[in-house]
């Protein structure tokens, strides 16, 4: 555990902003031998992901995961900041703690700060203190609270005597966290104190890592010293925390009521006479938090002072947790919570004043506490409250009825190729169960076999899987599952007379919600397994599975998939992807497409609805699907795909040769590329050059912004790899909503209409200006077309431009061209001014489309509209190409319309002159430019500018072509 102490502070320390103060904090631990330099870049990191911000004038910064290695020995380093420093969000630090933690250490210390930190405020006082020692003594001293909760109770145990009662006791204390190294002699070392009524006292101070309270009593009286020993209190005491616990206890033997320990057949009692446990009879309210960024200072300060204006104790817990949550007067402890935006909150208030407060606090959070609040959806996406009621075997959502047999329903296409097989449909299952259980033995015989049972499903899975990573999760699971502690902490929850159901799943929720509430990215990933394997078990529980998977290659339907639930999909075993909402350019279509899954996406609610093993049929280019097809459909499909399959291996074929229409216009197909070790790949699958390369991803493999060299070896394996092909290369897109770790930006409410792609870089040109140098000396006389993302106004571009001219004097570039891309409507509109001053423009139909049609292309439900086929769009990409021609410029299109068989012959026709395309697509994009009669295609491109929808346009192409 991490200890602090005075010769680990640093007084009077000066920072001009946070970056300043990180970097001190940094040199320090280096300086110190705890960590290597580029410890400093996992501080940055850190503090974008989300401040380390503790409150009460605390910062605690400290790496990533990634920067483990970085760490040479675990500790702490602290510095005061008299003046305090901006730590964004209008949080000033005067006290940060910089941690350098190989594991996860920092977590026990900041459980100790929150805890340690007092009701009042002590940010003052921490800028004030005058000397290292006056600190230490303000973190140390400050009051804490006593652990004193239903684990720390252990009713009717099995003890041969005092001693081994007394250890029992201290078993539950230090598994509380309440007793480290030396506590155990310490308790011992002093003969336990007679308190009546069969009760005694053990208490120590030695070793105490927070201070607790444990009761224990015998399964049968015992004696100790010729006396009865029927409990026994063991205190782990430190400063005041007890004081209140002890003079209430003492309040009660006075009067007579130690019987209510001696006696004790619940745990409840123990703690509701101790006040350890919040009366059953205080009134509650649940509310659901809606500020955008959670329950962080400023709310947190308004809820506080709402609070503290009533004359009795107002708290709050996360539901699930079995304590007497946090006191709602006590900043600090709102703070620890880290509850979010969708958390619910319960709100607990003493009787007395509970009529007038909860309404109060009721009022306050749902006007947002002095911030403005979108309201929520309506079914708030915090974890599910735990309902009692019957079992229902309900899907959450209630899609309407299955499409029947046979039926055709025309979806969004999002990757190409044809898949037959049986639906695996995996919805979120509702389940209800009752809170009080059938017996003790009963709950736990059933939590048991549940238990084993799945830990033997999960085993079939790691056998199954043949990806390492997925395998490793599963294994990981099988760990969680036998973890003692979690079945110690389940087992206290079905001593309270829960049901298995609800012991198991509310103790997974209140440790997910712990876990989650310490902000630390691998803890949330943590909850989010734990929360899995509680949903399983659950499932097991109740009778309500999880579909089991078909032996053969199944088409799997979802709502919708998450980028990262396509990359984990085991390809051997998922023959499509087919989902109710969603479209073409979310990114799990990408990520679909890279994989070569087909898949339909935006099919609507009723795809939820179908029954396991529903044959269907994808057609993941034209973007339909086909329920239960016939016996002739299925042939249809299979000839299909026999035939896409042949034509693939024709356009492999001649995948190297140029691609020109049937009346010899030549149209340049290129590659997409956003890693540039695949640019050597890229020309081997056809490409002719890169139309596109996305050096954002280029930043994001670095754990800080990558100096001139670094990218200069990036742009520098592309260029060789091309050979004298040309480099399309697009200069840093990050913003919005592809932020960069190491570049924090305030949060935006429309982050696609706001600081992203060319404005930003202009805002921060330094970054710009190293990656131009870097692009400039990786040239060496080869092909170098650099265009600017987003420029939406002449003024952009011209700044852009002027730097890169600046800098081309300083680095000469034999063969440069520059430009921009056409995404903002207000670009294509300009096209005619842009032209005169742009070497070329390459249209990113992706934010083209989002923004002509009003449309967030990540919207779950709206983005299967976003079709880059949409006249609209069309004419924005027409007046584009016409205004370059007219001032022999050279357009291309970049977007993911431009790999989209039926788009092709209407970018042609349109007279595109470059089609910039993912590397998997780029053969069949030569092979369809190849069928092609150019005059024929302008014509009608013409039409199709005629006409009111995209759905029209793609009808007319499969009319057509
Ligand atoms: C586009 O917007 O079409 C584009 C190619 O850029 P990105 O998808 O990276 O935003
Ligand atoms: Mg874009």
């Amino acid at each position: 555990m991490l200890e602090l102490n005075a010769a680990q502070i640093q007084m009077q320390q000066r920072a001009p902003d946070k970056q300043a103060a990180l970097r001190s904090l940094a040199d320090t631990l280096v300086a110190d031998g705890l960590v290597m330099p580029g410890y400093l870049a996992g501080m940055q990191a850190r503090e974008a992901q989300g401040s380390t911000y503790l409150g009460q004038g605390i910062a605690i910064p400290h790496g990533t995961p990634d920067t483990r290695d970085q760490v040479i020995s675990t500790g702490v380093r602290l510095m005061q900041f008299p003046s305090g420093v901006d730590w964004g969000n209008g949080q000033r630090v005067y006290l940060a703690i910089a941690i350098a933690a190989r594991s996860d250490e920092h977590l026990q210390l900041l459980q100790m700060l929150t805890r340690a930190l007092g009701e009042g405020d002590l940010s003052e006082a921490l800028r004030d203190a005058p000397d290292a020692e006056a600190l230490v003594a303000l973190l140390r001293g400050a009051p804490q609270e006593l652990a004193l909760d239903s684990q720390l109770v252990g009713l009717g145990l099995v003890a041969e005597d005092a001693d081994d009662l007394a250890w029992q006791g201290i078993r539950l204390l230090k598994k509380a966290g309440c007793g480290g190294p030396g506590f155990a002699a310490g308790l011992l070392r002093e003969p336990p104190l007679p308190l009546g009524d069969g009760l005694w006292l053990l208490h120590g101070e030695e070793g105490v890592g927070r201070p607790g309270l444990a009761f224990v009593t015998p399964e049968t009286p015992l004696q100790h010293d010729a006396q009865p020993l029927a409990g026994l209190f063991c205190l782990a005491s430190r400063g005041e925390a007890q004081r209140q616990t002890l003079e209430r206890l003492c309040d009660l033997l006075i009067e007579g009521r130690g019987r209510e320990f001696s006696q004790a057949t619940s745990s409840r009692s123990v703690l509701e006479a101790l006040g350890g446990e919040l009366p059953v009879d205080w009134p509650s309210r649940r509310i659901v938090l809606a500020n955008a960024h959670g329950l962080h200072a400023r709310p947190a300060k308004v809820l506080s002072e709402l609070a503290q204006s009533f004359d009795g104790d107002v708290r709050v817990r996360l539901p699930g947790d079995p304590g007497r949550g946090v006191s709602a007067k006590s900043l600090s402890r709102l703070l620890a919570l880290g509850a979010r935006r969708g958390q619910e909150l319960e709100f607990i208030a003493e009787p007395s004043i509970a009529g007038d407060a909860l309404p109060a606090v009721e009022a306050a959070v749902r006007a947002g506490l002095g911030e403005e609040v979108e309201p929520l959806p309506e079914t708030p996406f915090a974890p599910p409250p735990i309902i009692e009621a019957r079992v229902s075997l309900a899907a959450e959502v209630s899609p309407p009825l299955a499409p029947a047999a046979g039926a055709r329903i025309q979806a969004v296409a999002a990757a190409p190729g044809i898949a037959i097989g049986p639906a695996l449909v995996r919805v979120p299952l509702k389940m209800d169960f009752p809170q009080r259980g059938q017996g003790l033995a009963a709950e736990r015989q059933r939590l048991a076999q549940a238990l084993d049972e799945v830990v033997a499903q999960i085993q079939a899975l790691v056998e199954r899987s043949s990806e390492a990573s997925i395998r490793e999760i599963f294994i990981t699971h099988q760990a969680m599952l036998r973890d003692p502690a979690l079945h110690e902490d389940v087992g206290v929850r079905l001593d309270e007379g829960l049901s298995a159901e609800a012991a198991w799943i509310g103790e997974i929720e209140a440790t997910a919600q712990r876990q989650e509430a310490l902000h630390d990215a691998l803890l949330a990933e943590r909850a989010a397994d734990l929360r899995d394997i509680g949903r399983r078990v659950l499932g097991h529980l109740l009778g309500v599975e999880a579909p089991v998977e078909p032996e053969q290659p199944y088409i799997l339907v979802m709502d919708e998939v998450a980028p990262s639930d396509v990359a984990s999909l085991d390809r051997d075993r998922v023959a499509g992807i087919l989902t109710a909402r969603g479209g073409a350019t979310a990114h799990s279509a990408i990520i679909a497409r890279a994989l070569g899954i087909p898949a339909v996406v935006g099919a609507g609610e009723a795809v939820l609805a179908l029954a396991p093993n529903t044959p269907l049929l994808l057609d993941g280019e034209r973007g339909t699907l086909r329920v239960a097809p016939d016996a002739q459909a299925v042939e249809i499909a299979r000839r299909q795909r026999e035939a896409s399959l042949q034509r693939q291996a024709r356009a492999d074929a001649e995948r190297l040769q140029p691609a020109v229409t049937l009346d010899g216009r030549a149209v340049e197909v290129a590659a997409n590329l956003g890693d540039t070790a695949d640019s050597a790949a890229a020309v081997e699958q056809g490409a002719e050059g890169v139309g596109l390369l996305r050096t954002e991803l280029v930043f994001m493999q670095h754990a800080s912004a990558p100096d001139q060299a670094s990218q200069e070896i990036e742009y520098r394996r592309a260029l060789d790899a091309l050979d004298g092909r040309p480099l399309v290369v697009r200069t840093l897109d990050v913003g919005g909503d592809k932020p960069l770790p190491y570049w924090p930006l305030p949060a935006e409410e429309n982050p696609f209409l706001g600081l992203r792609g060319i404005r930003l870089s202009l805002q921060r040109p330094e970054v710009l200006e190293t990656q131009l140098r870097a692009l400039f000396a990786s040239a060496e006389g080869r092909p170098l077309r650099v265009m600017f993302p987003m420029v939406g106004f002449v003024e952009e571009w011209r700044a852009a431009r002027d730097m890169a001219l600046r800098l081309r004097e300083e680095i000469p570039v034999a063969d440069l061209q520059l430009g921009i891309m056409v995404e903002v409507p207000s670009a294509a509109l300009l096209a005619p001014v842009l032209a005169r001053e742009v070497d070329f423009f390459s249209i990113g139909t992706n934010d083209l489309t989002q923004y002509a049609l009003a449309i967030d292309r990540g919207h779950p439900t709206l983005s299967a509209q976003a079709d880059g086929l949409h006249p609209a769009v069309l004419r924005l990409i027409q007046m584009t190409v016409e205004a370059a021609h007219a001032h022999g410029k050279w357009v291309g299109v970049c977007g993911e319309l431009a790999g989209d068989t039926h788009a092709v012959p209407v970018l042609v026709g349109l007279g595109v002159d470059e089609l910039s395309v993912s590397a998997r697509s780029i053969a069949l994009v030569k092979a369809r430019v190849r069928e092609l009669d150019f005059a024929r295609s302008q014509l009608f491109a013409q039409q199709a500018l005629n006409l009111e929808s995209a759905a029209a346009v793609r009808a007319l192409v499969e009319e057509h072509f």
